[in-house]
């Protein structure tokens, strides 16, 4: 490492940027963070902020980089599989992964961030809040600045600057201007919506704890994870338009007669629903692809701000803090080469959060629609019996991208064969016992190389 610290300029204070300051601090960096919102631990945030995240391998793997995961564990409930609820209120429980160590992990995003907002300013990184970045010239590094509350602008002169601002970053704005810039948003037809399953009279959890609950109706969607506080954040997924729609649902007896048809067990437990459905924004869902994340040494997009994506796989963040760990693997190769580390950055980047954004698309239609399918459900009890006896080859997708942290690009092409294996094998049975063994051990060492898993 150079001896002589920078200062490093990011904007956004969501959840990659407090990361990487903490990082870039450890480091010896000076780190300055421009956020526009008010600092929400003295100011109460927005209805419609409150998700929940599942945290798996790579988020956790950059947590602890950084030195935060045992800190994080007292806020974290681990979930290890999915509860299935059909309409009439059934419950199926189907497992993530093989052990109780293979579990995804729920945490509020707002206990997330306050975290490592209080951890980034222990590490000496300044949060500047109120502070909208309004423009960021390419050719100088000028970052123009409004002050929220008092409309001031400002303008600060930045060396090296990484956008951490999310899925409609300003900075990415800025890099339209670029010769040659590429960019791709796609929205899908659904939104999304918060809402919450209270805590029982002795603040517990009114539904299983360590699970993630689905309801999964064809187009329409449910899910539920646990908060520490025993209340549970809920997300309704709904098309915008359409039959069964939220352009539908304006009336508190339309929403109720609709809840009462789809997940009436859901709706006993939610006393607040007509308030949070009609109080909470009804958020949008897009992927995001841009190229390139970065102009000369002098900027760089990192996180949502370089590719968002969908959040059916639980992966945004979980990438996000990938990028985190990666860019500073590059800084303590490479020094303060900017030119090199950013360029670098993407080509190994780019490839992976590609994969990811296609397979989080995948899996909408997974979670919405084929969980509540028993051939679906017998295929993922295959997958673990054939990881089982060939625990080098066979790795199904999912645990590949949530319980370890093989390149996505590696899960996406991996998955695409093992999905190719499973119909052979699965085709004509029902049952574990009448798999063919023989055949299963041929077709897998003919199509699978021994796995590298990184540890
Ligand atoms: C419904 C839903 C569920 C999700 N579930 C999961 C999950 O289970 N697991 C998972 O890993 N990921 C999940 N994600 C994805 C995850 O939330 C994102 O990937 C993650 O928040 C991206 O972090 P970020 O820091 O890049 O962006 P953000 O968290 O969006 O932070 C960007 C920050 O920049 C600030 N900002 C924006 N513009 C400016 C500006 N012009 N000037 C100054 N500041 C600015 C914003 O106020 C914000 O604080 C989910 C997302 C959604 C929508």
């Amino acid at each position: 490492m150079n001896s002589v610290p920078e200062t490093i300029t990011l904007i956004g204070a969501g959840l990659n940027g407090p990361l990487l300051a903490i990082l870039l601090r450890q480091r010896g960096f000076a780190v300055e963070v421009y956020e526009r919102r008010p600092d929400m631990r003295r100011v109460r945030v927005n209805a419609g902020r409150s998700i929940n995240l599942a945290l798996s391998a790579r988020g956790i793997h950059a947590l602890q980089r950084a030195g935060l995961w045992e800190r994080m564990r007292s806020i974290v409930i681990p979930m290890r599989g999915r509860m299935m609820h059909s309409p009439s209120g059934e419950l199926t429980f189907q497992p993530y992964g093989q052990n109780e160590t293979e579990v995804i992990n729920s945490i509020s995003r707002a206990e997330l961030n306050i975290a490592l907002m209080n951890a980034a300013e222990e590490q000496g990184a300044t949060i500047h809040f109120n502070q909208r970045c309004t423009g960021y010239d390419l050719k100088t590094g000028a970052i123009r600045l409004r002050e929220e509350k008092m409309r001031k602008e400002t303008t600060r002169q930045s060396a090296v600057l990484i956008g951490c601002d999310g899925s409609a970053s300003a900075i990415r704005t800025e890099m339209l201007k670029l010769n040659r810039f590429d960019f791709s948003q796609q929205h899908l037809g659904h939104g999304y919506k918060e809402l919450t399953i209270p805590a029982g009279a002795h603040g517990e959890h009114l539904l299983e704890t360590h699970a993630l609950h689905i309801w999964p109706r064809g187009n329409l969607m449910l899910i539920a994870l646990p908060n520490i506080d025993g209340t549970f954040a809920c997300i309704l997924f709904l098309p915008f338009e359409g039959i069964e729609s939220f352009a539908r649902l304006t009336t508190p007896e339309q929403l109720l007669g609709f809840f009462q048809s789809h997940f009436s067990d859901a709706a006993q437990l939610m006393p607040q629903l007509t308030e949070n459905y009609f109080a909470n924004p009804t958020g949008t869902m897009v992927t995001v692809k841009c190229s390139p994340w970065h102009v000369d040494g002098k900027a760089l997009l990192l996180g949502d701000a370089a590719h968002a994506i969908v959040p059916f796989f639980g992966q945004g963040i979980n990438c996000g803090f990938e990028d985190c760990t990666a860019l500073i693997d590059l800084i303590d190769q490479h020094g303060c080469d900017w030119a090199r580390v950013f360029s670098e950055f993407e080509s190994q980047r780019k490839v992976n959060t590609d994969s990811i954004a296609h397979m989080a698309v995948e899996n909408f239609s997974e979670m919405r629609d084929r969980v509540a399918d028993s051939h679906f459900l017998f295929r993922k009890k295959v997958e673990l019996a054939l990881e089982q006896r060939y625990p080098k080859l066979f790795i199904p997708k999912y645990a590949m991208v949530t319980f370890h942290r093989v390149p996505y690009a590696v899960a996406l092409a991996r998955g695409t064969v093992q999905d190719r294996l499973l119909e052979e094998l699965c085709d004509s049975i029902h049952r574990i016992d009448d798999l063919d063994w023989s055949k299963a051990d041929q077709l897998i060492h003919r199509n699978l190389t021994p796995l590298e898993i990184p540890q």
